[in-house]
């Protein structure tokens, strides 16, 4: 009984405590990272049931990342496990407050092996929402055919399609990028970019004309983040900023955006206006960015309740 899909890679993430370089580092404490999760893992945390599909090595890292998700109230029963590749870990690297590097070891890892044979769309159409983002295209071409077939089975299923582009030029070429970004663009209902990423993919630079590329002349619901000026929203019927709330101090801004996500998809699930999941949204997002870590810090549904009073 899930009301969300989603699907990606999640890696065991070493983070030392230290600002220092690797070279010298002892010691690396684990924990896990990967944007579909973390998305996964702020529903859970809103009241929602959500799905998180991904294929995982046999072994300690598989296991691991694999309990630590469902132990977030995630349903990880459609999740794979394989022999024939490692699961996908990757290393932080903080050189000074502003100088972090990220050294990501995921090239041919178990979750770019997932393939479109291995989705249930029994289990997915129980799904009221595919929650997809632009990392598991990139992984792999069996993960982008993946991802097509999700989209496809989707489609089939009335399923509401919300795309968050998550654009990460490490993983595939600007052209690749663009093309493919564009594609799943053109199949999703509701699209989140960022500003930077909105004009990656359209080659527009006003935010207006940023949307208005990606409705593609479709009745879209586009989403443009904007830090901590909020959101803009772009519809057929209404373009309107969505202001967002004070913050006194950033302390983490990664994993903002997957919290916003969780905010927009909570509000699709409940058919709320669009302006009270965008409100919702920008909360969680100002909440994330106030913590630690990309997901410890997404609130729990009276924690967001409270932040916006
Ligand atoms: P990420 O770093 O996770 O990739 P993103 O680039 O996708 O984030 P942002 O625009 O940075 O997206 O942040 C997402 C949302 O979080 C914003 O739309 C806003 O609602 C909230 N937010 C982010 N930064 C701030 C801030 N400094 N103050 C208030 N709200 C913020």
């Amino acid at each position: 009984d899930i009301e969300v899909f989603t699907l990606g890679e999640t890696m065991v993430v070493f983070q030392p405590e230290q600002m220092q370089s690797l070279e010298y580092v002892q010691q690396f404490p684990k924990r896990i990272g990967g944007a579909e999760s973390n998305v996964a893992i702020g529903l859970s945390r809103l009241g929602h049931r959500a799905g998180w599909f991904s294929k995982l090595g046999e072994g300690s890292f598989g296991q691991y990342v694999y309990k630590y998700i469902r132990g977030e109230g995630v349903d990880t029963s459609s999740c794979l496990f394989t022999e024939q590749a490692l699961t996908g870990v990757l290393f932080k690297e903080q050189l000074s407050p502003e100088d972090m590097n990220v050294y990501y070891y995921r090239k041919g890892s178990a979750a770019s092996l997932m393939e479109p044979e291995d989705l249930d769309e029994a289990y997915m159409a129980q799904a009221k929402v595919l929650h997809l983002t632009g990392i598991t295209p990139a992984l792999s071409k069996s993960c982008y055919k993946t991802v097509m077939k999700a989209i496809e089975i989707a489609k089939k299923n009335g399923m509401t399609i919300v795309f968050d582009p998550n654009l990460r030029l490490k993983l595939w070429s600007a052209e690749t990028a663009k093309k493919v970004l564009n594609e799943i663009a053109l199949h999703a209902d509701v699209i989140l970019p960022g500003l930077d990423e909105g004009r990656f993919m359209t080659g527009k630079t006003e935010i207006e004309d940023v949307a208005e590329s990606l409705m593609a002349g479709y009745d879209k619901t586009i989403i443009i983040k904007i830090g901590s000026k909020g959101a803009y929203l772009h519809t057929k019927e209404e373009k309107v900023y969505i202001e967002g709330f004070p913050v006194q101090q950033v302390v983490d801004p990664v994993g903002a955006g997957d919290g916003f996500a969780a905010g927009i998809i909570s509000g699709i699930l409940k058919q709320e206006p669009l302006h009270q999941a965008i409100k919702r949204a920008n909360a969680i997002g100002a909440m994330v960015v106030m913590s630690h870590g990309d997901f410890e810090g997404l609130p729990y549904l009276k924690a967001v309740e409270q932040f916006m009073k």
